[in-house]
């Protein structure tokens, strides 16, 4: 063989099954070959298991598959690109036009740009409700013979509580499906709840480390796999090496998830003590407004913290001298974030709207890292004091 044919003939070395890596491996590639005509015939027949194509499936993106599911108590789950990826094929995947979707105010911006404008483009009715007033999600349900609820808890950015056992019980007695975007809670929590999907964006706490996008939507098998023809032809598909860094990130997701949750309540109960700042959201604090819900739900209150400055208090200032918490949208990662909240999730919402969804121009929203507490808390003083004394 010449060097130009061995270069791409160059055999796999594969260990055998008693001398296996202790690692997943990467399969980076998007080809899977068979021995045999007859072979391939059955894989495309689904006769026998293997892979074709790693668009329609690829091993290390199926490890990571089975153990998000896993995670979120389910059976079953399809990767996508982004969650974004995952959000929009739970909706075409499960809507038809004329069919009715609700959706809330206090939710993830590119989830109302997804329902409003383009499914609407596909002639998909849709109502975008408050997260808190299940009086009117009721009758719209009833109205409008709704399909899908889908819904977030706690909901971006300023955490509220969804009242998950109250939402499944109105879908459940209108035959509606619902989907939770459990990015915020994460996989600690709510898998006991009868909600039929869960979504996750993986780009954050999954991963952790944001360096990679990745998506999810995790639930029954029945369910799941009606799915996968939709999620695959439509070709947001995982790429193997995002899976392998996002299977490498969850190594250490609880230990990350509590240190950053610990973290964001003692963040959480400083801003609360502080002249300068309005109001805190933490569900973890008793002041939250919804605190006996979220402890009743909820495992563990995550690293999300909101809260209003004071209108004494110089928002952009603030913001500016902040060294640690640095300016960037995203969550989840090991770095504290910060994130002025209007301008990144409230430019599509009326001020009505805003005011419903608790944005307000004062609101602020911190991803809380791992780093050491101390250093935080010193951070935001500094902050605080450099924007008090603008004066
Ligand atoms: C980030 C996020 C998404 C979208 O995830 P991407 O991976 O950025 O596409 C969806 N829902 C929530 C609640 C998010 O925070």
């Amino acid at each position: 063989m010449k060097h130009e044919t061995a270069a791409n003939h160059a055999g796999l070395i594969t260990p055998t099954p008693d001398n296996p890596p202790l690692v997943e491996p990467i399969y980076q590639s998007v080809k899977f070959t068979t021995q045999t005509y007859e072979d391939l015939a059955a894989i495309l027949d689904r006769r026998k298991e293997g892979y074709f194509y790693s668009r329609v499936s690829n091993p290390t993106v199926q490890q990571l598959e089975s153990l998000l599911a896993k995670l979120q108590s389910r059976d079953a789950s399809i990767a996508f690109s982004s969650g974004v990826a995952a959000l929009w094929a739970c909706f075409f995947s499960l809507l038809k036009a004329g069919d009715h979707v609700i959706i809330f105010l206090e939710s993830y911006k590119p989830t109302r740009y997804l329902v409003r404008n383009l499914l609407a483009r596909f002639g998909v009715r849709s109502s975008v409700l408050s997260i808190e007033d299940l009086d009117t999600l009721e009758s719209e349900v009833r109205k409008n013979h709704t399909r899908l609820i889908l819904f977030e808890s706690p909901t971006n950015p300023m955490l509220k509580i969804a009242d998950i056992r109250a939402i499944t019980q109105i879908a459940g007695k209108a035959g509606v499906l619902t989907a939770l975007d459990n990015t915020f809670a994460g996989f600690h929590n709510h898998g006991e709840f009868e909600v039929d999907f869960f979504i996750h964006s993986l780009t954050k706490f999954a991963s952790g480390h944001g360096d990679v996008l990745g998506g999810a939507i995790i639930g029954d098998h029945a369910r799941i796999n009606a799915m996968r023809r939709d999620a695959f032809e439509t070709g947001a598909s995982l790429d193997p090496h995002a899976a392998f860094l996002i299977l490498r990130g969850l190594k250490t997701y609880y230990l990350r998830y509590e240190k950053q949750a610990e973290n964001a309540k003692s963040v959480a109960l400083w801003l609360s003590n502080h002249p300068a700042i309005e109001r805190v959201f933490y569900p973890g604090l008793d002041s939250h407004p919804q605190h006996a819900l979220a402890t009743e739900q909820m495992k563990s209150f995550g690293a999300l913290v909101s809260f209003d400055l004071k209108e004494s208090t110089a928002f952009a200032p603030f913001i500016n001298k902040l060294r640690l918490f640095r300016i960037a949208a995203s969550l989840g990662s090991t770095e504290s974030l910060v994130a002025p909240v209007k301008l990144l999730f409230g430019t599509d919402l009326s001020d009505e709207e805003c005011k419903i969804a608790r944005i307000t121009d004062r609101s602020v929203r911190l991803s809380v890292g791992i780093e050491a507490i101390d250093d935080l808390i010193a951070d935001l003083a500094q902050a605080l004091e450099g924007a008090f004394s603008k004066h």
